[in-house]
């Protein structure tokens, strides 16, 4: 068959991630569509005749998707969708149809997995919605369309027929990630709009060495989800091939949880120190899966920046929600990776079932004794799917309007504090960090130890100073 893979343009000139558990816009984030690659190697393997436009990467507008589709003819096109740039995102599947009727339209969106039926409803001009796992699901789809069979024996999909909407069984996981070929690096034109957080340390990609997380937070929409490693080897062919190929400087780990297997993240380093691509690399996970050694070593393997879920600094929000942490561990995490030279990016929620102002004045407390690198301070989001969205629905019984679930704006208070109280919040933890002079010092500190840092500084500088006098800190962290 043949498929062009969308990655639909930026939402209001502001970049989208489209990406699993990270579906939101990010005013200082520019991601390639990491999973769109994956999905065309998938295709590739099997046979397909695959395309993709990354109209977000390159910050082209929805006309250019009119001439690919005029030029390139697909069968099908395939995009992912977010919550909160729905209808935008749509688009992509309206344009198709109105180029021709018969081109199949495949959305894929993890965040409303559970809301296929509303899904469906609000996207007259999709046909396929793919919930689940899209690694298996996609291939299966495809091959489905291809050999004219119907899909109702295609796992994690919703779908539009002549009878009406169907739906299936959630799919299974991909049960060994091994097997996925190299992404699809080569269907984008190049790697210079890519960065993470702030344009510095170019060229860079993201990458999953692992997918799933294990733990069970209420908020999170990956919760309990299986844990798909991929093995040292497999994760060193795809660095050396961006090392040979793109002259790659950075690396962002995309995992949700990239030490839970300690092992497996000390033959990772082993072989990047024996090899020494010089490559920096940064990485998502739990406070308690570090310890001192483990982050002195994955130093010394390139790791120069660590992001944590800290969530809190209050040990009641934290039991209730079940992070499985301890604020020491926090502590303690942020502490070893500081000696060890790697910089520290936390995210925290503000909001979560139990908050009052005794527990964000523990938070704040937490941050100005810790003082990370840098800080997300987001608002609690009743993602649907998750445990706080089922709490949420039986303490505030109202429609939930999923395109309104952005991690900057309260949809949803607690029995003590208004959305506004939260709003207000997340302004405040925001300026106790930017306007603590002990946090200048600690990353000037940090800057003139480690000098290759000196130019991510400047521009991170300048990224506070322009979201947070100018943007109000919306659509961004
Ligand atoms: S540890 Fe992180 S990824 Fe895992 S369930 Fe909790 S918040 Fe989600």
């Amino acid at each position: 068959m043949k498929v062009l893979l969308v990655n639909p343009p930026r939402f209001n000139g502001i970049p989208v991630i489209r990406e699993e558990r990270c579906e939101i816009t990010e005013r200082y984030s520019v991601l390639e569509p990491y999973s769109l690659l994956q999905i065309a190697a998938e295709l590739r393997h099997r046979g397909h005749l695959v395309h993709l436009v990354d109209l977000n990467g390159f910050n082209l507008p929805y006309n250019r998707l009119v001439s690919e589709l005029k030029r390139i003819s697909p069968e099908a096109v395939i995009f992912r969708f977010t919550p909160t740039t729905f209808d935008w995102d749509m688009k992509t599947a309206e344009i198709a149809k109105s180029i021709d009727g018969e081109i199949k339209t495949i959305g894929i969106c993890w965040t409303l997995r559970t809301m296929h039926e509303i899904v469906m409803a609000n996207a007259p001009h999709l046909d396929i919605y793919v919930r689940h796992e899209y690694e298996t699901t996609i291939p299966n789809v495809i091959d489905t369309i291809s050999s004219a069979t119907e899909l109702n024996s295609v796992k994690g999909i919703a779908y539009r027929d002549k009878k009406g909407i169907g739906v299936t069984h959630d799919a299974n996981s991909l049960f060994n990630y091994d097997s996925l070929p190299l992404p699809a690096y080569d269907l984008l034109p190049n790697l210079n709009p890519y960065f993470v957080t702030a344009p510095a340390g170019k060229p860079f990609t993201i990458m999953y060495t692992s997918k799933g997380c294990p733990f069970r937070c209420s908020f999170c929409t990956v919760a309990g989800t299986a844990w798909k490693p991929r093995s040292a080897e497999k994760i060193l062919e795809e660095l050396r091939f961006l090392k040979e190929k793109y002259k790659i400087r950075t690396v962002s780990f995309f995992d949700e949880t990239f030490t839970l297997d300690r092992k497996r993240v000390e033959k990772i380093c082993k072989n990047l120190i024996e090899e020494n691509l010089d490559i920096q690399w940064y990485c998502n996970t739990r406070a308690h899966l570090v310890d001192r050694d483990l982050l002195f070593l994955m130093r010394r393997a390139g790791c120069t920046g660590i992001s944590y879920g800290i969530e809190s600094g209050s040990q009641k929000i934290l039991d209730y929600c079940d992070k499985s942490l301890k604020v020491e561990q926090g502590k303690n995490a942020i502490n070893w990776a500081k000696e060890a030279g790697i910089k520290t990016f936390c995210s925290f929620i503000l909001g979560l079932p139990g908050e009052d102002w005794s527990t964000i004045n523990e938070t704040f407390k937490f941050v100005n004794e810790t003082l990370p690198t840098s800080a997300q301070f987001n608002v609690a989001v009743p993602y649907p799917g998750t445990r706080l969205f089922e709490q949420v629905k039986k303490e505030y019984p109202r429609d939930f309007d999923f395109r309104l679930l952005y991690q900057d704006d309260a949809i949803v208070g607690t029995e003590s504090l208004s959305p506004a109280d939260l709003n207000r919040a997340r302004k405040m933890a925001y300026k106790i960090l930017y306007f603590n002079p002990n946090w200048w010092i600690s990353n000037i500190r940090h800057v003139m130890r480690n000098p290759k840092d000196l130019q991510l500084a400047l521009v991170y500088a300048l990224k506070i100073a322009d979201n947070y006098l100018i943007h109000g800190m919306k659509h961004a962290h």
